[in-house]
């Protein structure tokens, strides 16, 4: 069964079309998002299973989206796993530390990916 619900906030068009068009094609439902502000709106009223976010948006960044959603009681336990560019996978440490479920990195691995957001949708994110 694969039909859980990806929010994916990327704003490169074309990062973002082929994260879409391949968890589309493997069953899931998505919903898609170019700013933290719009990723913010529809995570809080739609309560994805999975959140993949991109670090660098044009209003702000993955950081402080992932802080904001945090901070709120309706988003705070939700699976969020960062999209990075490959320049920035030195940062991994700094993305569990803040509070990141995990990061894939770009450009994804189109054969990998979708066991990829398998594990992370059947990892408990609420572990100690
Ligand atoms: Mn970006």
């Amino acid at each position: 069964m694969s039909n859980e619900l990806v929010l994916i906030v990327e704003d490169n068009e074309r990062n973002l079309k082929l994260v879409h068009d391949i968890l589309e094609f493997k069953g899931y439902r998505t919903l898609s998002a170019t700013t933290g502000a719009e990723g913010i709106e529809l995570a809080g009223r739609h309560q994805p299973e999975l959140i993949l976010m991109d670090i660098q948006l044009p209003d702000t960044d993955g950081l402080k989206v992932l802080s904001q959603l945090k901070r709120d009681t309706r988003t705070a336990s939700l699976k969020i796993v960062a999209l990075t560019a490959f320049a920035m996978t030195e940062d991994a440490e700094r993305f569990h530390r803040a509070g990141f479920d995990g990061y894939l990195t770009k450009p994804i691995n189109v054969k990998e990916f979708p066991d990829q957001i398998r594990q992370y949708l059947e990892q408990d994110s609420r572990k100690p």
